[in-house]
């Protein structure tokens, strides 16, 4: 065999499973079509946070006198503003091929298919440079991640010029001066807040009848209410119709509460979801199981095929870069025969929205449905003394518990660099915190976390500053 594990795909699912594969000494290759760090590094999570901090900016400056400071006129680049996110990218690209070599893990540059072999797949690279190589390894793991998806009967098929996914929305020639956003995901919203911070008129639809349909439903409101007043404009419980694509930009027919209307903006772009990479693997010749676009596995990453693992997006949702660095280190350690028992673990969900929305666990609405009896708190952070004071009072906490545990099972928030609070949380339901530990805990103050606090202590009727 040459390699004890070959993984296919290097986004945070497939690097990071190989850094740990590494470390517990097995011989390691990584086999990447395009570039290190997958869609996350190089055209997601972070090169759209570089540009939400542009939007982030040039917006705060309309607030300076607040804060007794006054500039002169703003104005902005547009392709700095990108320059800056693409120059983001490219850094921690090169981190990752650093940390490939640091840990001596091979780099194979080239588009991999697998083909039977005797105790596992073998895998059929076709190289970059030309030509081809046939790798054999004890445990082969697909890491191929996930691309937008279509929907062709509606005419949500991007063509790269008006209709644009993620990616061009990334990266495109000029800012548009009005766009409409199909679908109010994460995705969605968070190039609607960057396009709108930078003056474009936008325009959400969105086919369910709340935005961030995800979300706890509170929290769902509030962010239409703080997204309304930046600007941007809504259309939920909307059906699509028709999107049709011009010269000169784009026509969008769409039905809501039985009314037509057409909308047209230079630009679309389509965040209806994503759909698994897993077509041109050989996965129908293996007898791979896939359903609904992603790969079928157990817990511990293992598809139905012997020495065949698939973790992160190409195996299905969540589709988080963390869940998938999680799953990759998990499974990586069953093959190494060093996973403890799998837990399954809560995945913190965060949009970096202005405000900013991270939540875990159970909705308000989700506890109920499963019977749960509850107990709800509530914060908001506008009579936190932190907030107050830096000018960031929007949104609120909101914790959920089992009334009859005492665990933490829900939170919510909205609000100022909430999505870097969250973790609070995360490490509460992982440690199975009840309200008890919870009141327990000592909050610095001034700080927003106090929010935290002061929600879980609402949830039992002991909330202190309101
Ligand atoms: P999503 O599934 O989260 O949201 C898509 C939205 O589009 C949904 O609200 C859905 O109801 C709506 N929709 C579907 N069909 C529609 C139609 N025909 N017309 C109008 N609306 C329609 O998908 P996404 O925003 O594309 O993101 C994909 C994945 O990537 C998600 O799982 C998301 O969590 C993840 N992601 C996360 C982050 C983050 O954590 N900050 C950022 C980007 C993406």
């Amino acid at each position: 065999m040459d390699f004890d594990l070959i993984v296919i795909g290097a986004g945070p699912g497939g690097y990071v499973a190989a850094i740990r594969a590494a470390q517990l000494g097995l011989k390691t290759a990584i086999i990447e079509r395009e570039a290190l760090g997958g869609v996350c590094l190089n055209w997601g999570c972070i090169p759209t946070k570089a540009l939400l901090k542009s939007g982030e900016v040039y917006d705060q400056l309309d607030h300076l006198t607040a804060y007794g400071i006054s500039v002169g006129s703003k104005s902005f680049d547009f392709t700095k503003i990108v320059e800056r996110s693409r120059k983001v990218a490219s850094q921690l690209n090169q981190g990752v091929g650093y940390l490939m070599k640091k840990n001596k893990i091979e780099v194979i540059d080239g588009t991999a298919k697998l083909i039977k072999g005797e105790k596992s797949p073998k895998v059929v690279v076709s190289l970059k440079a030309g030509g081809e190589r046939t790798l054999t390894a004890k445990n082969v793991m697909l890491a191929t991640g996930a691309r937008a998806r279509t929907i062709p009967a509606a005419g949500l098929v991007p063509d790269g010029d008006r209709i644009w996914t993620y990616r061009e929305a990334m990266n495109p020639k000029a800012a548009p001066k009005s766009l409409i956003v199909i679908g109010s995901g994460a995705i969605g919203i968070e190039f609607a807040c960057f396009y709108r911070a930078i003056g474009c008129q936008v325009t959400v639809v969105e086919a369910l009848p709340r935005i961030l349909p995800v979300e706890d439903e509170e929290v769902s409101t509030a962010a239409r209410k703080a997204f309304e007043s930046r600007g941007l404009a809504f259309r939920v419980g909307a059906s699509v119709k028709s999107l049709k694509a011009s010269k000169t930009g784009v026509s969008v027919e769409i039905e809501a509460a039985g009314k037509a209307e057409t909308l047209t903006a230079e630009v679309a772009i389509v965040a209806v979801g994503i759909t698994g990479n897993v077509e041109n693997l050989g996965l129908e010749d293996l007898g791979v199981k896939v359903d609904r676009g992603h790969v079928v596995t157990d817990n511990h990453g293992a598809t139905n095929v012997p020495g065949l693992y698939a973790i992160g997006d190409v195996a299905g949702p969540p589709w988080l870069a963390h869940k998938a660095s999680h799953e990759g280190v998990h499974c990586v350690e069953h093959i190494a025969g060093q996973a403890g028992p799998y837990v399954a673990a809560l995945i913190p969900g965060c949009t970096y929205s202005t405000p900013q929305i991270a939540s875990i666990g159970l909705t308000e609405a989700q506890a109920k449905e499963k019977g749960l009896e509850i107990k709800v708190g509530r914060f908001p952070f506008r009579v936190n003394g932190k907030a107050i004071a830096s000018g960031d009072t929007e949104g609120f906490v909101k914790t959920i518990f089992d009334g009859k545990t005492g665990a933490l099972i829900g939170a919510h928030m909205i609000g100022h660099e909430v999505t870097e609070m969250i973790q609070g949380f995360a490490l509460a339901i992982t440690l199975e915190a009840t309200e008890a530990e919870l009141h327990a805990t000592v909050f610095p103050h001034p700080t927003m976390s106090e929010a935290m606090h002061e929600s879980a202590l609402d949830a039992y009727g002991k909330m202190l500053h309101l």
